[in-house]
């Protein structure tokens, strides 16, 4: 693959910027199961290559993109075909595949005085028994040599001490609401989602859970005192898939009950019915995500399959909880409108259309930073080396697919849904 690269390079007469855009799309052939030579060198064979000046060149390379991408379409449909064909490895949480396994239990010193910790350790069995004590999360987290891997990763209890709440980030949806931010009370994600941010984000992938949830309301308190907030808890996790755990979000759930001037988004992929074991609130709303079948086969591996998500969705309405529907990230995986167009119909059934708070929308996108630690994980993964556009330090679609999704999505919800009700971020 180097070697006709390296020749495509010179031929189409590429800047070094044009050079990695090729790379890139080759990169991506590679991951989806593509001979990029193939590929180039039907560009020799019509005539297209060699070209002489740069003009040409950077037309070659828009067709070459291209061409490109419908190859690389097309190898997806196949496999998508397959990995629907041998149907889901069903557990008893009706994961597409199991989450991996936990290999070690580190507990910082300070957080052996909470009685959260105590409580996770025997939750775990004879997995929580003689944990290694360390000093500070950090000194695990940060250290690539005790890496997880496939099959295990560690799980580190820990006590936050700052950076308890954090302002809300420009990638992320923020739903009308000023005043908005996040609390981190977990770092990773059982869930593994191949596109997920966290994997660019973290340089491990190591869980953690902080135990010391009572100064996270101590700091809330003195932020409520001056003004309303919107606060997202589930952003650098799926809090619900730990709840077994945890017990995070009765606790947030209750904390939420006592504070009106709060309001909590508990986003999830899960399908945990102990969710609705709390008391429903106006002031608490969980958010699901929801994908097509075929992105949570391919993508979403270890996270509940849609069924299992609508069903606990359904569940949630039906007991009366403040529920909400996102669709973010849109992948442009093939036929994406009809696959993502199949799913919002099934919302035009009760109890969605006439339950659901609001739905929201949003294509991929993350920062060029996270994005770059992903490529050099994932030689494999097509969500990953999928020759994106950059701009102003992220990485999408591009401005016109983006658009394009958005609004495929947004006048599909219209069906159903009004308007006032559905949110596209970025719009
Ligand atoms: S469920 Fe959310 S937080 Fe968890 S891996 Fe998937 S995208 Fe990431």
């Amino acid at each position: 693959m180097e070697a006709i690269t390296d020749k495509a390079v010179y031929d189409m007469h590429l800047s070094v910027s044009m050079e990695i855009q090729l790379r890139q799309i080759n990169d991506y052939l590679a991951a989806a199961g593509v001979d990029p030579y193939a590929v180039i060198m039907r560009f020799y064979e019509d005539g297209s290559l060699p070209v002489r000046s740069k003009e040409a060149g950077k037309a070659v390379l828009k067709n070459y993109r291209a061409a490109a991408l419908a190859e690389a379409e097309n190898a997806l449909r196949s496999a998508a075909a397959f990995c629907a064909d041998s149907g889901n490895t069903l557990t008893d949480h009706n994961t597409a595949g199991p989450a991996r396994k936990i290999s070690r239990i580190c507990v910082e010193k300070d957080a052996l005085k909470y009685p959260l910790t105590g409580r996770i350790l025997e939750k775990l069995g004879s997995e929580g028994e003689d944990p290694q004590e360390i000093e500070s999360y950090k000194d695990v987290f940060y250290n690539k040599s005790g890496y997880s891997n496939e099959t295990g990763r560690r799980l580190i209890l820990a006590v936050r001490r700052d950076k308890l709440i954090m302002e809300g980030s420009g990638f992320c949806q923020d739903f009308g609401n000023s005043n908005f931010y996040y609390a981190s009370c977990a770092m990773n994600c059982i869930y593994d989602c191949e596109y997920c941010y966290l994997k660019g984000m973290y340089p491990s992938d190591d869980l953690v859970i902080f135990v010391n949830i009572e100064d996270y309301f101590e700091k809330l308190r003195e932020m409520l005192a001056g003004h309303p907030v919107y606060l997202c808890i589930s952003y650098d996790t799926d809090l619900a898939a730990l709840e077994y755990l945890t017990g995070f979000i009765s606790k947030w759930n209750s904390f939420a009950a006592e504070n009106n001037n709060l309001t909590l988004e508990v986003r999830s992929k899960s399908a945990a019915g102990r969710l609705w074991d709390n008391a429903p609130l106006e002031n608490v709303i969980y958010a699901f995500t929801l994908s097509p079948d075929i992105i949570c086969r391919m993508y979403e591996k270890a996270a509940p399959g849609l069924s299992a998500r609508l069903s606990c969705i359904k569940e949630g309405l039906e007991k009366g909880f403040r529920v909400r529907v996102c669709f973010d990230p849109l992948l442009a995986i093939p036929d994406w409108e009809e696959e993502y167009g199949s799913v919002i119909d099934m919302l035009g059934e009760e109890p969605y259309r006439s339950g659901l708070y609001d739905l929201s929308c949003g294509t991929f996108r993350i920062s060029s930073a996270y994005l770059k630690n992903m490529r050099k994980r994932f030689r494999s993964s097509t969500v990953c080396q999928y020759p994106y556009e950059l701009k102003e330090g992220a990485y999408s679609y591009g401005e016109e697919l983006s658009r394009r999704m958005s609004a495929f999505v947004k006048e599909r919800l219209k069906d159903y849904f009004p308007e006032d009700r559905i949110y596209v971020w970025n719009e």
